[in-house]
């Protein structure tokens, strides 16, 4: 993140007409302004804020100003843990007001950006209050979320209905004690889950040194699950 060596702006869903954007990272703002195709921060409807390390939120209060028009236009959703707006805050008092709803992210809950459904199935284990998501929405496959974590084996029953899995893997290797994923424990994971489709992301400098992307034909092979690694800009059709 430091050196951008890979981009930090987070993960842009477009679905049945509803945009959310999960985890704005550092970047994000500038990342989203300059794709092509163009996406537009003012038709978001929702940000999803998984846990509130700052390469996760950096840019969360500049893009509450843009998702609401400058704080003109009151509307949106933002789903966060509750360690994200308390003390210290790292969604400013004033940026939560101009959103429309907030909603606390909590274990086994459920919530609605328009008509995007999102699960929360459990929370995770990392450093700060973390939760993933499974989305669903009329016509597509269901998409299952699992952000910083450490491995534990109920995250594999949790996300068991998921179709297309977006897991961030830090390490190349495990490391115990760092309460991140390492590529064995994630593919772990995506073995139990058996998703149509896995998409690797949030490279640490371990899996960029390994090439992660130039091995992912041999591991869709031995795992019989397609999986893709992620990287900056790229667009997948659902
Ligand atoms: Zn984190």
């Amino acid at each position: 993140m430091i050196r951008q060596l890979r981009a930090s702006g987070g993960i842009w869903f477009e679905i049945n007409d509803t945009k959310l954007l999960v985890d704005p990272g550092p970047g994000s703002l500038v990342r989203v302004n300059k794709s092509r195709p163009p996406l537009k921060l003012s038709e978001l409807d929702g940000i999803f804020i998984s846990h509130k390390h700052i390469d996760h939120t950096n840019d969360v209060n500049v893009i509450i100003e843009a998702m609401t028009d400058g704080g003109f236009k009151k509307k949106g959703v933002l789903l966060c843990p509750a360690e994200a707006i308390e003390n210290p805050p790292v969604i400013f008092p004033y940026a939560a007001e101009l959103v429309e709803k907030v909603e606390i992210l909590k274990e086994h809950s459920q919530y609605f950006v328009k008509n995007l459904k999102l699960g929360v199935p459990l929370k995770l284990r990392h450093l700060a209050e973390t939760y993933g998501f499974i989305l669903e929405s009329d016509g597509i496959p269901s998409i299952g979320y699992i952000p910083d974590t450490e491995f534990f084996p109920e995250i594999i029953d949790a996300y068991s209905k998921t179709k297309i899995v977006i897991i961030n893997v830090v390490f190349s290797q495990p490391r115990p004690g760092i309460m991140h994923l390492s590529l064995p424990e994630a593919l772990e994971i995506i073995s139990g889950i058996k998703p149509q489709k896995a998409i690797l992301t949030h490279f640490g400098m371990t899996m960029l040194k390994e090439r992660i992307w130039e091995k992912t034909g041999q591991l869709s092979e031995k795992l019989s699950i397609d999986i893709i690694a992620a990287s900056d800009g790229m667009t997948f059709e659902l």
